[in-house]
């Protein structure tokens, strides 16, 4: 479908005033197919990589039946109701030992945590709960404990045959010990999905360079590419800072086109911006697959959306997001992440969000939906409770760097009052 078509499909498509929900579910459709092209990685590669296959498992975890205690194994059919149990002990199996033969009628195992049951054996009495009368039996007082006690059964955490992991999934560090825990080595991902960035302005100056009259310093390119290092599955491809200069930006674009699945720049995309970077977009994408929004939210209003044409006919993604700082983390959280996880061959879960009581008064106008910068601490009362940064401009880079979370307002919410809960995004799951 070619974005025209999409805008047409979409009811209440409106470029000019594009409320976030409608924006996300516009970009999920422009989205490509996920590339089929896998590589196997070993285990210690993995983490943030996307599955490329589902994992079944090839054997039960555990292998057996196994003691989750230290202390004796023995028949629960041994046991009377009302009455002790006395057994002699017959032996010792430790964690690791080969599984051993059955035992006798009124015989127990000391066993040690980990330890396989021996067959017919399907109960383990923990060593603090027995007297020992004598060095040769145990006695365990009556009713301590039901048939089936403190067994762990072969394949309750996996089972052969079972799904331990689903194609799609981002990996995480439970996840490869999982693999681990399967006996395998390595496992097939996605590619690395491959993302440029670039920052438009000629007011920018890069860092280590003197700041001239006039300048400020690119600070987005190294939000960007943290942000997207930390996803896990992307290779960066830094494009650097580009004047506003028609012919350094159309060599810029044409470079990420070449070079990347998606485009990332920041600038240049405002609605009173005169600069070029809008033109040489809309030449890029020559075939007319540039849309340029005003969302209805904050920080963050404009945003460029579009297909840049490859000369094999496939094209880039192109992420236009404005140059405000905090606009950008902003925008990418909100309109980009989810796209390039999916692109990475990902189904992204969506994020957790904490309800926290918020600290004061905040103020808000139904109609967009707004991110306010927030402090989150313990409450007293053990609960979560938020307060913002303070002033709230899109440019105060600091302020972001100071919270530890974004509070949410959804689009149809009003003021809320101090004492009210909101939800908030924290940033350990997203910076
Ligand atoms: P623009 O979206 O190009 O109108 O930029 C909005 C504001 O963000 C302006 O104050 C720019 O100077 C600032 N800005 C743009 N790009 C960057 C950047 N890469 N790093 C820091 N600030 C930027
Ligand atoms: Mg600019």
């Amino acid at each position: 479908m070619t974005l025209q078509e999409i805008a047409a499909s979409l009811p209440g498509y409106e470029p000019e005033s594009l409320c976030l929900e409608r924006a996300c579910a516009f970009i999920a459709r422009a989205l490509p197919p996920p590339s089929p092209a896998r590589e196997r990685l070993p285990l210690q590669a993995l983490l943030g990589r996307v599955l490329a296959e589902d994992l079944i498992s090839p054997i039960n975890v555990p292998a057996h039946d196994n003691s989750a205690m230290d202390g004796y194994a023995f028949s629960g059919a041994e046991l009377r109701p009302g009455q002790p149990t006395v057994l002699r002990i017959a032996g010792t199996s430790l964690a690791g030992d080969e599984p051993t033969g059955p035992l006798a009628a009124g015989q127990c195992r000391r066993i040690m945590t980990g330890a396989a049951l021996p067959p017919g054996l399907d109960t383990v009495v923990p060593q603090e709960l027995v007297q020992r009368p004598d060095g040769e039996h145990i006695l365990i007082p009556a009713d301590a404990l039901k048939p089936g006690a403190n067994r762990r059964l072969a394949g309750e955490d996996l089972a052969r045959g079972e799904q331990a992991l689903a194609a799609g999934r981002v990996l995480k560090a439970p996840d490869i010990g999982l693999l681990a825990s399967l006996g395998q080595t390595e496992a097939a991902v996605s590619p690395r999905l491959r993302v440029a960035l670039l920052s438009t302005g000629s007011e920018l100056c890069a860092p280590g360079q003197a700041l001239q009259p006039g300048q400020i310093y690119d600070s987005n390119r190294y939000t960007l590419t943290a942000l997207l290092q930390r996803l896990g599955c992307i290779e960066v491809i830094d494009l650097g800072l580009v004047k506003d200069e028609p012919a350094a930006l159309r060599e810029a674009f044409a470079e990420g086109v070449a070079r990347a699945d998606v485009l990332i720049s920041s600038g240049g995309v405002s609605a009173g911006d005169a600069d070029h970077t809008k033109r040489v977009m809309a030449d890029m994408a020559e075939t007319g697959e540039l849309l340029f929004w005003q969302l209805l939210m904050r920080p963050g209003r404009p945003l460029a959306l579009g297909r840049l044409p490859r000369a094999d006919g496939t094209a880039a993604l192109l992420f236009g997001l404005p140059g405000n700082p905090v606009a950008v983390m902003v925008s990418f959280y909100a309109l980009v992440r989810e796209a390039l996880l999916r692109l990475a061959g990902a189904t992204p879960a969506p994020l957790a969000m904490l309800r926290a009581t918020s600290l004061q008064g905040l103020r808000k106008k139904p109609g967009r939906t707004e991110y306010q910068r927030g402090i989150v601490s313990r409450a007293p009362d053990g609960g979560w409770q938020v307060e913002t940064t303070g002033d709230q401009g899109s440019g105060i880079l600091s302020s972001m760097s100071r919270a530890n979370g974004l509070i949410l307002l959804a689009h149809d919410q009003g003021s809320v009052a101090a004492g009210e809960a909101v939800d908030v995004l924290p940033f350990d799951a997203l910076m």
